[in-house]
């Protein structure tokens, strides 16, 4: 049986360089090679291979989780704002869940009629109103789209 003497052949060494980019601790590196403990530390230090240590790493991991999770905020808000500002779809139900009748009607709720006046079932939206309007969002929008196709009409 041949014993290499040299303990570091450009094979070796290869090998060392790729363990270490694989990130392998220094015990498994060694193991692997089938070299001492303390001749691949020394040999990671000859070649100037230093490794970062748990703390740093994790630092480093953080910080582009934080990153990441900065560019998904960012991703989201424009997300948020487009719907903000994208017009609402003409067909989205309108609904009353807190209908109302005429007595009950306050500057805290939609007055939007429901149903024809003197119908059984005549109440008012009675959601809560967009500030400063007689109606909810919903409802200012129809009453919005009536008055527009009306001037349209007029025009
Ligand atoms: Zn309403």
């Amino acid at each position: 049986m041949i014993v290499n003497q040299e303990t570091w052949t450009p094979e070796r060494v290869d090998q060392l360089k790729i363990y270490f980019e694989a990130g392998l601790s220094c015990r498994d590196i060694a193991v692997n090679i089938g070299v001492s403990r303390n001749a691949v530390i020394g040999k990671l230090s000859r070649l100037n291979l230093t490794r970062t240590t748990p703390d740093e790493r994790r630092a480093r991991r953080k910080k582009a989780t934080a990153h990441a999770a900065q560019r998904a905020t960012a991703k989201q808000q424009l997300r948020l704002l487009q719907a903000a500002y994208e017009p609402e779809r003409d067909d989205a139900p309108i609904v009353s869940v807190n209908s109302c009748s005429l007595f009950e009607l306050s500057e805290q709720r939609c007055r939007w009629p429901i149903s024809s006046p003197g119908a059984d079932d005549f109440c008012f939206c009675g959601n809560t109103p967009l500030g400063g309007m007689p109606y909810c969002s919903g409802h200012y929008r129809l009453a919005y789209q009536a008055g527009s196709r009306q001037r349209a009409i007029r025009g």
